[in-house]
């Protein structure tokens, strides 16, 4: 692996995992590895993936283990990330993710995982008034929307809600979540990697507390 930093950042649905991913990959210059991301972009393209993971991320179920590692090692095999390190975003997201990821990467192939803590009831507050770039993923709120007719000020996409994004299924996806990922902070903690961030705070506060945590995993600016 390359010398740049190597980040993992977990957190619920709604945390604002995908807000300070989408800026720390500018802070430090890295790519952004988003299985959520990559995985609606397959389904766009109605490629095999697609076809296999649009039913089960509409219903708010988890891939496999096996097939979500085998895209995201080789995407960490690309000369981008490493060369340059990368930013783990929604992945790993269960034990054996975890276990799979160390395989591949080794203890030491991660600087510093980022567990963004925020309530429940904040997140699903959160979760009701999210909308989404169709195109590039910008998250939006009812509250923010873009400055023109649901479109994307970054692109020109239309901005919508995502298909998961009802009741049931984030009812679903932070059952999962409680079940199957919390249990990575554990196993990070027990490696020496994790730092928690108050992620109820507003976006600038918990990028800065990032990037002090970060600053201090890695001793450099
Ligand atoms: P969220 O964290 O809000 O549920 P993501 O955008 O990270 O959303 O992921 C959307 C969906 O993609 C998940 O509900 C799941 O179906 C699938 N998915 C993404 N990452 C993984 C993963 N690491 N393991 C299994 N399934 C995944």
């Amino acid at each position: 692996m390359g010398t740049g930093v190597r980040l993992i950042v977990l957190g619920k649905q709604g945390a604002g995992k995908g807000t300070q991913c989408v800026r720390l990959s500018h802070r430090y210059a890295i790519p952004h590895i988003s299985t959520g991301d990559m995985l609606r972009a397959a389904v766009r393209n109605q490629t095999e993936l697609g076809q296999i993971a649009g039913p089960l991320m509409d219903a708010g179920s988890l891939l496999g283990d096996d097939l979500i590692m085998s895209i995201v090692s080789e995407r960490l095999s690309e000369p981008d990330a490493a060369t340059r390190g990368f930013i783990l975003d929604g992945v790993p997201r269960t034990v054996v993710q975890a276990e799979l990821l160390e395989e591949k990467i080794g203890v030491d192939g991660i600087d510093c995982v980022i567990n963004l803590d925020v309530p429940t009831e904040d997140v699903l507050q959160r979760l009701v008034s999210r909308r989404v770039c169709d195109d590039c993923g910008a998250i939006y709120s009812t509250n923010q929307p873009p400055a023109v007719n649901w479109t994307c000020d970054n692109c020109g996409g239309q901005v919508v809600q995502r298909k998961d994004d009802t009741a049931e299924a984030i009812m679903k996806r932070l059952a999962a979540y409680e079940a199957e990922t919390l249990p990575l902070v554990d196993f990070y903690s027990q490696r020496g990697k994790l730092v928690t961030i108050d992620g109820s705070q507003n976006a600038d506060a918990v990028f800065d507390a990032t990037v002090a945590a970060i600053k201090a995993a890695t001793r450099r600016s």
